[in-house]
């Protein structure tokens, strides 16, 4: 058996990355930023994680962490069985190609002084996919209509593009590199609503035309509704409840992800929900509230919360709920 049939594309096992604060004439650290505190969980491939929280939860700090845009602070990131968390940059080097992101914003991530035929072709140059300049014209006329740009884009800048049509040349870019992961990290938040779910659909549909996983980095459940196989909520650095989007979407266990599914809109009236409106911000990750992160929030909160944190429950479905009440 290869080893790819029996290991998952990608696991991350309790990564922590908590970012020192400096103060004073002498940088000493005086407080940590607990961006992520011993998150976890695995992609198989061609599939579609979700990873879902407010803003400032540590969600887009895993999806860097993955990419190694910084180190660990500790815990272990695992790439089709090899650890690439402690890799050096020559090591990870050949294994860069496999992982590929999209950001948020579609007009900063895009040099403006190239053309886009350029811009697709980088990766292919980069990573010796090709050199030979007529195939890579090639493979960029494919991508762009992978894409659904017309040809002639190659020869564009991306300021003649809107929003919707630079997000699916950066899209094109990722895919150039002929990846097996993708984070998509807030890929869509800054697009219009009509033009989020032309994307939406884009991904969900080269995702199964060329067998990819993607890890969907969103703070909008709505988006991830359609799309995704499993979601994971954050709050406050840490994973809260992990399940297949179905059970999640139907019987949510955690109460953050009761009050974060009483937001989304629902188009049929009768089977609206109460909304549950969750009191204050989220608590800041250089002193976060003891026990459960979210005892200062919760509606359901009860005395233990305070002083206890709440262990992760695999429940006898499979999925996970970090809850004192949810336990079964
Ligand atoms: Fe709410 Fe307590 Fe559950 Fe935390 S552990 S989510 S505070 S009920």
């Amino acid at each position: 058996m290869s080893k790819s049939a029996t290991v998952p594309l990608l696991e991350v096992r309790q990564i922590q990355k908590f970012f020192p604060i400096k103060t004073g004439l002498f940088s000493r650290v005086t407080g940590h930023v607990h961006a992520v505190d011993g998150v976890s969980f695995s992609i198989e491939k061609g599939e579609t994680l979700a990873l879902v929280g407010e803003s400032g939860c540590g969600k887009s700090t895993v999806g860097r962490s993955i990419l190694r845009l910084f180190d660990l602070t500790s815990g272990e990131v695992i790439l089709d069985g090899t650890r690439i968390d402690n890799l050096s940059a020559s090591a990870l080097r050949p294994l860069r190609k496999r992982v590929q992101v999209i950001f948020q914003d579609p007009f900063s991530s895009l040099n403006p002084r190239m053309r886009v035929h350029d811009i697709i072709a980088e990766p292919i140059r980069n990573f010796g996919l090709e050199s030979d300049e007529a195939k890579i014209k090639e493979r960029v006329a494919y991508l762009l209509d992978k894409v659904r740009l017309s040809k002639d884009a190659g020869e564009r800048w991306p300021h003649e593009f809107s929003g919707g049509q630079r997000q699916r040349i950066c899209i094109a870019r990722a895919l150039a590199a002929e990846p097996e992961l993708i984070i998509c990290d807030e890929a869509v938040s800054a697009l219009d609503v009509s033009v989020k779910a032309q994307i939406v659909n884009l991904l969900q549909d080269l995702q199964k035309e060329l067998g990819l996983a993607l890890l969907f980095i969103s703070h909008d459940l709505a988006i991830v509704e359609h799309m995704t196989h499993r979601v994971a909520v954050m709050y406050l650095g840490r994973i809260v409840e992990l399940a297949t989007r179905t059970e999640l979407f139907s019987d949510p266990k955690h109460p953050y992800t009761s009050a974060l599914l009483s937001a989304v809109p629902v188009p049929d009236p009768e089977k609206k929900t109460t909304r549950i409106v969750l009191q204050g911000d989220v608590p800041s990750p250089v002193k976060r509230p003891s026990g459960c992160h979210f005892h200062t929030r919760c509606p359901e909160a009860i005395d233990i919360c305070k002083t206890e944190e709440p262990k992760q429950t695999i429940l006898p479905s499979g999925r996970m709920v970090a809850c004192h009440l949810r336990k079964v």
